[in-house]
């Protein structure tokens, strides 16, 4: 028998394992607001059978550092403000992130690196983007993935990305106030381009991706161009902090002096 202290350490019970788990009632935009039925209907999605056992996979299999957590597992909707003039375009969740999270850019190593960048320009309010009820608030933003649940590899399907398409409209509808579009990796970049073809008559090889190319499009909008802030692109140094700051910059003079001249 072991004492420590007097006591036998045999009988002290373990204390319960306390869970994190995300719900849709801790996300703002799931609960209320212009965009509520859109995202009640998104997170309910089975429409890909492929993403669907994926995502349930890789919440059922966990990854070890978060077994205390319960995965979100679902598709997951946009953040941010919708009367916003900055939609960020992303590709899709992370398996550990949003996946895990149920917050687009929360949790993984891209969402370390964006966030960190938009705080350091006044677009977050804080550095770190960890889970649903961290504080997390964007001054002016907004962001979403094209494809609204994690793919295998990264690499979603092109009919995938086609039945996803009708979310990411709904979306670019309801976004009014919208003037700049930074679009994060080319597959984000030409979901917008195809989005604004129904409207328009473009052709995609006018609109060659490339970081910090940036585009007028007939409505006036803006469509830039930005690399993904991916753990690849990252740490091969093809997009660093520098680099996404300064296009940040741009993307906050642009709109100040937009909003300055026609005020
Ligand atoms: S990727 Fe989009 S369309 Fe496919 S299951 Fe997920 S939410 Fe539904």
């Amino acid at each position: 028998m072991i004492y420590y202290y007097g006591f036998n350490i045999y009988n002290i019970k373990p204390t319960s394992m306390s869970t994190i788990t995300p719900t849709a009632k801790q996300h703002p935009l799931i609960i209320k607001g212009s965009m509520k039925s859109l995202y009640q209907e998104v997170i309910k999605c089975k429409m890909c059978p492929r993403l669907v056992d994926f995502r349930e996979k890789i919440a059922k299999e966990k990854r070890k550092q978060y077994n205390d957590w319960v995965y979100w597992g679902k598709p997951i909707p946009g953040y941010g403000d919708p009367n916003a003039e900055l939609l960020l375009v992303g590709l899709a969740p992370a398996a550990h992130g949003g996946n895990r999270t149920g917050r687009v850019f929360t949790g993984d190593k891209s969402a370390e690196f964006l966030i960190k960048c938009l705080y350091d320009v006044n677009i977050a309010n804080q550095p770190n983007s960890d889970r649903l009820d961290d504080g997390l608030i964007l001054q002016n933003a907004f962001m979403t993935p094209v494809l609204k649940c994690v793919p295998p590899q990264d690499k979603p399907t092109a009919e995938e990305i086609r039945n996803c398409s009708n979310y990411f409209s709904y979306e670019m509808e309801m976004l009014k106030k919208v003037k700049v579009i930074l679009a994060l990796g080319k597959i984000g970049f030409d979901q917008c381009l195809k989005y604004f073809r129904n409207e328009f008559d473009l052709k995609l090889k006018d609109y060659p991706f490339g970081h910090d190319r940036r585009y007028s499009l007939p409505n006036g909008k803006i469509l830039w161009a930005c690399y993904h802030p991916s753990p690849r692109n990252v740490n091969t140094r093809r997009l660093n902090h520098e680099m996404m700051v300064e296009l940040l910059d741009k993307v906050n003079s642009y709109l100040y002096n937009y909003n300055y001249v026609n005020k």
